[in-house]
């Protein structure tokens, strides 16, 4: 009988308001994101950032019991393939329907949410009574909270259910930390915060260069970068892939453009020499 209910409905989702699906080239499937950050507020303000604040949110604040609800829903209609069914996934090619992860990203930085720690726990909740173990929890964070006590419960929660951490990173200097991720959040705490979470697992990060006034990163800020990267791990501290990637979609500033694939491709090879990471490309267009 659900399943009969659920297979009338499969466009049930898009009146959801936390927890939205998308086809996610990075994840190679299926991402269920979370919004912990309805009222698009963010202790970042990235000039690539592609969160609309032109316009007011609707939602101001997180609805618990709403937000647990469309996960479980939302959860069911990947996990049976109901999802494909609708327009906007019917074109999903056959080796990307899969459900890969639930994702905590959204319209601000998730880890600012104040009970961070008890909404990661509930989702946990969730994908372990529908059985769905082999599915991943992604954070999408810029890292600028690591240090408070209940976002690290909330890692440790994620670390016990097939959890993952992308951090991102993409500066190796102070300077160009503060003209791309603009924050009066010091670089070196990010550096610290990061460091620290990747002492007590490997970590993702994800490094988003581009053009800023139609200039790409320069050599040695990328260097610089590449040495960051180094000194995380000469200090215990384990990264198990770099993403470097660029723009996709409409920035926040008119004066930001993707970089082309041959410089992304270029940045991989330097960040693979230079520290002897993982590095994956991910271009400014749809593959
Ligand atoms: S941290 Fe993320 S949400 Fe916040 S401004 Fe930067 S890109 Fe946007």
């Amino acid at each position: 009988m659900i399943v009969t209910a659920h297979t009338q409905h499969p466009r049930r989702f898009e009146t959801n308001r936390f927890v939205y699906p998308v086809l996610s080239r990075r994840s190679a499937g299926i991402s269920v994101g979370v919004n912990l950050n309805p009222d698009k507020v963010c202790n970042f303000d990235c000039i690539y950032c592609q969160v609309d604040r032109t316009t007011q949110s609707e939602t101001k604040f997180v609805g618990t019991q709403q937000l647990l609800a469309e996960l479980e829903e939302t959860l069911q209609l990947a996990a049976r393939g109901e999802l494909f069914q609708h327009e906007k996934f019917r074109n999903t090619p056959p080796e990307l329907r899969r459900l890969n992860d639930i994702a905590f990203s959204g319209d601000g930085e998730p880890t600012t949410y104040k009970n961070f720690d008890e909404i990661i726990t509930a989702c946990a909740d969730v994908k372990r009574r529908l059985g769905l173990d082999a599915v991943k929890m992604v954070l999408i964070t810029n890292a600028s909270m690591f240090h408070r006590q209940h976002v690290q419960r909330g890692l440790a929660i994620l670390d016990q259910n097939n959890g993952e951490i992308w951090a991102k990173l993409e500066a190796g200097t102070a300077a160009y930390f503060q003209l791309v991720d603009r924050t009066p959040i010091p670089f070196q705490q990010i550096l610290d915060n990061i460091t620290a979470a990747a002492q007590v697992r490997p970590l993702v990060i994800q490094a988003l260069f581009m053009q800023v006034h139609g200039q790409p990163p320069s050599q040695a800020e990328l260097e610089a970068f590449c040495d960051r990267l180094t000194e995380i791990v000469a200090a215990g501290g384990t990264l198990k892939l770099i993403q470097v990637y660029t723009v996709a979609r409409r920035p926040a500033e008119s004066f930001v453009a993707p970089l082309e694939d041959a410089k992304v491709d270029a940045i991989v090879s330097l960040v693979r020499q230079r520290t002897g990471l993982a590095a994956q490309a991910f271009y400014g267009a749809a593959p």
